[in-house]
């Protein structure tokens, strides 16, 4: 303002009339902007107070722009809602291009923000439909589409949109742009899980959005660096940063910002063990804001922080209650996760749709030029007489057949899918909607079905896409054939298929088991595949009070069938099969470190089917198991701090032989590979044979798979040599430096009474000093942690051979030791540099 004023009152004082006066205000327009762009939003919001009595004098544009900036403000406050409301109607206005395109980049981010996927994703589609219009925009829509393809989980596209966006930046020389493309390439890279890369590209963002005076941008890529140090275990340094973070974030009034940063502050002082007060108090603040905001990924990640801050304590229960708090709003953020790539598919679904418009008005606009040449023609035929005039009006039929035919085409097409050629997901909806109404009224049955085709993936990944796209035609042309125009069936995107009938559940089962039987092999390309489905049913029972709900039911009947094996039906109007009829004996399964992922479809039925089930797994993993099999038997009870293992073995043992012998069938679940680093499960399984009763082992996903797939170490290159500690320790092993060795429960390392659970640093030191015969102290080792929850990430901290003592352990941290190189190989050899051997 003070620098605009006095130019203003100048323009007015000499110039006088309309066009000085609007010059006055296209600069006080400009002022708010440039206030409002550099996060001076107290400022910029009290000028437009100010300037509320001279609304109406401001151009419609001007006053779109000042509305634009007060929305965008008031978005960045937190109130999302409002600012929704209010772009929704800003863009419903006559907006030059350029504008539209910014109105639409921060719409789309704030519907992104309020998790309203379809208004994003749509918008998206419009946004991008402006672009040749608004080419200078393009970075800023193309930053945009990047990160909504980074949320649908598109990591590679949204890179290369990224990229893209940075790469026109770079040449425009606009140190904002340069900023917010910098922070897209770095959210991209962090959602792909390239942390270094995502770090380096946050320290440039930092460096430019600090250049470009914006303080939000600034204060969120020390919060970027904050988060990807914590990824990598390095908790000290994310604090600073992450502390740096908040504090800006705060400064500039940067709501959502200094929110996330309190998570990473939080993460790292658990991780590191310090001020857990403060953890404390900061993440249930942090939990408070974010249910109030209902934001559930944000819940989980809140959550998980407080199971793992009730773990450090040592209080079990709590921290259970906290894991399963996470696991159900993992769930709910897993459904939006759903929802929003059902919206991305809709979008580009629409595309396509556009695409075909487009062509079909360029087919119109043939059709005119040919109508007009037609009427040329038609005058010199009028000349030659009456049968000039008959040949004009045969071909003016024919061409109004032809523009009639495109007329039906374009309306079928943008009522059906153009691959299955059955109705698209908005017509189903739409005649459902319609049916669903009149058989509420009736009182007629009304029935929906949701159908998958299983493991549709591996088709197109051994057989090829065209040979996917065919399968999905010819089941498109199966369920034509069976629903035969007594029921409404289309494809709801990607290989799912929602079939609304006005029958009851068991006519509506009856019908996909003919349908079943119709699936038959298909030949492309002279390769046959067969493959199966499974659909979830749900009869309308009075109470569903809309036919979203019921296809709800019927979507989570589906994913019921889906989990009990696939190639089935299930209908959520049934209670549970009846059990089948077990048989005597014992199956020992492992969880897996991550349950949810790792576990096998056989382990799952092998605990469901068995008459007993014991369980000695993570309490993440138990609470899974609880939640299908409550009557499950923890082990966990025979362990107690001081008290000796080798009891708590034999007591495991006894529990579980005690029901073997009893003639039950009895499945124990026990974590990650029941059969690596675990003597209890084999030796049962070796009892049991002895005893003549059927006993086996399904293998299972252990740490040191995961350890292989997080580190990018294949085992086969050098070898591995893999030991527990103390077992490396006690029996004076000699490590293969040539290769990799492994060292489990190194925090146990030295332990021979077997009643520690935690870190001790003699223990420690004796390791390191035994190692040290073999290398030097400066070799670079890994401690590393797999994930056991969806949500973690591995932990891969590198640090010297000599810093282990003072490093942060968990029970289960294993010591990875990369082969001796250079001096180490001669230090492999027995000569120490200190010339002591
Ligand atoms: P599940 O049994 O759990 O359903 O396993 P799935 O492999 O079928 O998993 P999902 O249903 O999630 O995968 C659907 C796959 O369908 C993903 C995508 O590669 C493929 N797909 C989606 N649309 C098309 C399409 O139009 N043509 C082809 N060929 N494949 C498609
Ligand atoms: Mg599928």
């Amino acid at each position: 303002m003070l620098r605009w004023m006095p130019i203003a009152v100048l323009l007015l004082a000499f110039a006088g009339g309309p066009a000085s006066a609007s010059d006055a205000l296209e600069a006080e327009v400009r002022e708010i902007e440039r206030l409002a762009f550099t996060a001076h939003w107290r400022e910029s919001d009290a000028r437009i107070a100010a300037l509320a009595p001279r609304l109406d004098s401001l151009a419609p544009e001007q006053r779109h722009r000042i509305e634009f900036v007060r929305l965008r403000t008031l978005a960045l406050a937190g109130s999302q809602s409002a600012a929704l409301e209010g772009l929704t109607g800003l863009l419903q206005q006559d907006l030059p291009a350029a504008l539209r395109v910014r109105v639409y980049a921060t719409a789309i981010n704030v519907a992104a923000n309020a998790e309203d996927w379809p208004l994003a994703f749509t918008w998206l589609g419009e946004g991008l439909s402006y672009l040749p219009e608004a080419p200078a925009e393009s970075a800023r829509l193309l930053g945009v589409a990047s990160y909504l393809h980074t949320l649908v989980g598109e990591t590679g596209r949204a890179r290369d949109l990224a990229l893209r966006a940075l790469d026109l930046v770079e040449s425009a020389n606009d140190p904002r742009a340069l900023c917010l493309a910098l922070s897209d390439v770095a959210l991209a890279e962090d959602h792909a899980r390239n942390f270094q890369e995502a770090e380096r590209w946050r320290h440039r963002q930092i460096e430019a959005c600090t250049r470009a005076g914006d303080l939000v941008f600034a204060a969120n890529g020390k919060y970027g660096v904050g988060k990807m140090a914590a990824s990598q275990g390095r908790h000290a340094e994310a604090l600073d940063w992450a502390r740096q973070a908040l504090a800006e974030a705060e400064a500039a009034g940067f709501a959502v910002g200094a929110w996330s940063a309190r998570l990473v502050i939080a993460e790292s002082l658990i991780e590191s063990n310090r001020e857990l007060d403060e953890a404390q108090t900061m993440l249930s603040e942090t939990l408070r804001y974010y249910r109030e905001q209902e934001s559930d990924l944000a819940i989980a990640e809140t959550e998980r922080l407080l199971a793992r801050l009730a773990e450090r304590r040592g209080d079990l229960a709590t921290a259970l209650a906290h894991y399963k708090e996470a696991m159900a709003a993992s769930e709910a953020a897993e459904r939006i996760a759903r929802e929003r790539r059902l919206a991305y598919l809709q979008v580009e679904f629409d595309t396509q749709l556009k695409e075909q418009r487009i062509a079909l008005l360029e087919a119109e606009k043939e059709l005119a030029a040919l109508q007009v040449t037609a009427t040329k023609r038609r005058q010199l035929l009028l000349g030659m007489g009456m049968f000039g005039l008959l040949v004009t009006a045969i071909l003016l039929a024919a061409l109004l057949r032809r523009s009639f035919r495109e007329r039906r085409r374009y309306r079928w097409q943008s009522q059906h899918d153009s691959l299955t050629r059955l109705y698209n997901y908005q017509q189903v909806r739409k005649l459902g909607e319609t049916a669903f109404a009149r058989a509420r009224q009736t009182g007629q049955p009304f029935t929906a079905i949701v159908a998958d085709i299983d493991l549709f993936k591996q088709v197109n990944d051994r057989h090829g896409h065209a040979a996917g796209d065919e399968a999905l035609r010819s089941l498109g042309a199966w369920i034509g054939e069976i629903v035969d125009g007594r029921g409404i069936a289309g494809r709801s995107g990607g290989d799912e298929f929602t079939i609304l009938l006005e029958t009851d559940a068991a006519e509506a089962e009856a019908l996909l088991q003919r349908l079943r039987g119709r699936i038959g092999p298909i030949t492309v390309f002279g390769h046959t595949f067969s493959f199966s489905i499974s659909s979830g049913v749900c009869q309308a029972d009075g109470q569903a009070a809309t036919l979203e709900q019921l296809i709800h039911e019927a979507d989570q009947a589906l994913y019921r069938a889906k989990h009990e094996g696939r190639d089935r039906v299930v209908c959520a109007n049934d209670d549970a099969d009846a059990a089948p009829v077990p048989t005597a004996g014992l199956v020992v399964v492992g969880s897996g470190i991550e349950f949810g992922r790792h576990v096998s479809e056989r382990a799952l039925s092998e605990i469901r089917e068995a008459q007993v089930v014991f369980c000695l797994a993570d309490p993440f993993a138990l609470a899974m198991i609880s939640s299908f099999r409550p009557d499950a038997i923890n082990l966990g009870v025979h362990y107690a701090d001081g008290k000796d293992r080798r009891q708590t073995y034999r007591e495991i043992d006894a529990a579980i032989m005690a029901e073997v012998r009893a003639g039950k069938r009895v499945c124990a679940v026990f974590y990650g590979h029941p059969g690596v680093f675990a003597d209890v499960p084999h030796r049962v399984v070796r009892k049991a044979r002895q005893e003549g009763i059927a006993a086996r082992m399904e293998p299972g996903i252990s740490a040191e798979a995961c350890l292989y797939a997080d580190l990018g170490i294949d085992p086969g290159r050098h070898g591995v040599q893999s030991l527990e500690a103390t077992q490396f320790l006690v029996q004076d092993r000699r490590p293969d430096t040539a290769g990799l060795v492994l060292l489990w429960q190194v925090a146990l390392a030295g332990d021979l009474t077997c009643t520690r659970f935690h870190a001790e640093r003699d223990g420690l030191q004796a390791l390191v000093d035994r190692l040290l015969r073999w290398y030097p102290p400066d070799h670079e080792v890994i401690l590393y942690e797999a994930a056991r929850l969806p949500i973690e990430t591995p932990r891969a901290e590198r640090l010297p051979l000599r810093d282990l003592p003072t490093a942060h352990y968990e029970e289960y941290t294993t010591l990875v030791i990369p082969p001796g190189t250079g001096a180490g190989s001669e230090i492999s050899r027995g000569v120490r540099t200190d010339g002591s051997i």
